[in-house]
């Protein structure tokens, strides 16, 4: 007799496990970076991933094309740093060859194909239960790096379900090979939005890019030295506004007044900005220079509608796509897993705790890599988490 889903009786009870030291759920650069600091300061940990691989954000989820996107030294995990052959800006293979090294230098081996889908924490007992498919693991501390990333974002657009080409999130988005000669709608102009454009140029295809809000555009280098570098030299000795001031300058100089493009530069300098909403401003690798020959055409404005076969667009244009990619970002996933989350996280799944605190939790409960900072972000918080838990395992030990 064959069994259905839900059928109690075929379903097999759990594993209860203890795990001496935390529970780290995400195997991304922040699991292993707070992994490798805890082991560093003689804590073991346990970490819980729901994909196959290590970095599955980079392996599974980004396009081939990508590289970091800020200079090298920007981008190291703590303790053990890139191979000295690495370039400035490593590829995406290169990354995630860096992180397979981490792990084995660290001997971190997380288990795999553990999706986590409840962690509540149980006042009797004093331990986080977490729970995955087959297993439940107690422990004292739970560490969240399921990233800023976790899931795709993908908006509400009018009509989304009709579309009769293909469409799909930058997340599934490989190379432009597969839409060569396409007429394609790139909704979104971030950092992805306008590398899949470029990448999309490059591959013969006729990308057009919705902008619908402004966006602050700066090339990656500044006289040679990454702008990322040349802007964080600068605030040791500047107000940040005189700095936003001299990096609109010269991206004016550089790039030339991105308005007339039709991609308007927010009334807030970039940095200010960054630092009050977590909008990272766009490091130009060549997209603009092929917005301005006209191969990435600029469609200003909020799509108003999704149609069978394109889109409609606010100012009442009406074009035909062969494909559409969303490149609308992503969002955290800790609401839908975390249980009574909402001491520590806001709705979008983000620490209610500005950095450089948002790393602490309260009960044994740590975020790593939720600082709208990037990889330096992730290094903060790891090393700031091992610090605090193995003062408490130490303690814990003496007694
Ligand atoms: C295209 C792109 C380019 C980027 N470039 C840069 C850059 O150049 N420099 C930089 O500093 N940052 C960059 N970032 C930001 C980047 O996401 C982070 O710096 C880094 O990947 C964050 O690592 P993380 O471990 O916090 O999150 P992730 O890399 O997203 O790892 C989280 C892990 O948690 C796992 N997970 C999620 N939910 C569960 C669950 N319920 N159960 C079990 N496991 C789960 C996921 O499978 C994943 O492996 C980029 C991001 C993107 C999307």
């Amino acid at each position: 007799m064959g069994s259905c889903k839900g059928d109690k009786s075929t379903q097999l009870p759990k594993r209860n496990i203890l795990v001496h030291g935390p529970v780290i759920v995400g195997a991304g650069p922040s699991g292993l970076a707070v992994s490798a600091c805890l082991k560093e300061n003689g804590v073991p940990s346990l970490i819980l991933e729901r994909s196959d691989c290590i970095a599955s954000l980079w392996q599974q989820r980004t396009y081939d094309r990508l590289k970091l996107h800020l200079p090298r030294q920007f981008c190291e995990l703590p303790l053990f740093g890139f191979p000295k052959k690495f370039p400035k800006y490593p590829t995406k293979c290169e990354f995630v060859s860096y992180l397979e090294l981490y792990a084995k230098h660290f001997s971190i081996e997380p288990i795999f194909k553990k999706v986590v889908h409840k962690a509540e924490f149980d006042e009797f007992s004093g331990l986080w239960k977490v729970q995955t498919q087959d297993c439940e693991y107690f422990s004292r501390w739970l560490i969240v790096a399921t990233g800023e990333n976790a899931e795709a974002y993908i908006p509400e657009i009018q009509g989304i379900e009709k579309f009769e080409g293909h469409l799909v999130h930058t997340s599934g988005y490989k190379s432009g090979l597969e839409f060569e000669k396409q007429r394609v709608l790139v909704v979104g102009c971030g950092n992805s939005g306008m590398e899949v454009s470029l990448d999309l140029c490059r591959h013969n295809a006729f990308p057009h890019m919705v902008v619908r809000s402004s966006v602050h555009i700066l090339p990656r280098e500044m006289f040679g030295v990454s702008t990322f570098s040349m802007a964080m030299t600068l605030l040791k000795w500047f107000p940040l506004r005189v700095v936003d001031k001299f990096l609109l300058l010269v991206a004016y100089l550089i790039l030339g007044n991105t308005d007339n493009l039709g991609i308007k530069r927010p009334k807030t300098g970039p940095i200010e900005l960054k630092n009050a909403t977590g909008k990272t401003p766009v490091l130009d690798v060549e997209a603009l220079s092929q917005i301005k020959s006209g191969n990435i055409k600029v469609m200003e404005g909020v799509v108003r509608e999704i149609t069978m076969k394109g889109a409609k667009f606010m100012d009442g244009q009406e074009k035909e796509f062969d494909s559409i990619i969303l490149a609308t970002g992503y969002k955290s996933n800790v609401p839908t897993w975390l249980k009574d989350w909402d001491d520590t996280f806001s709705e979008d799944g983000m620490p209610k705790r500005p950095f450089p605190e948002s790393w602490r939790g309260e009960k044994g409960l740590f975020t790593v890599g939720f600082t709208k900072r990037g990889l330096l972000g992730t290094s903060s918080d790891a090393i700031n988490i091992a610090r605090e838990i193995g003062d408490q395992w130490r303690k814990m030990r003496a007694k």
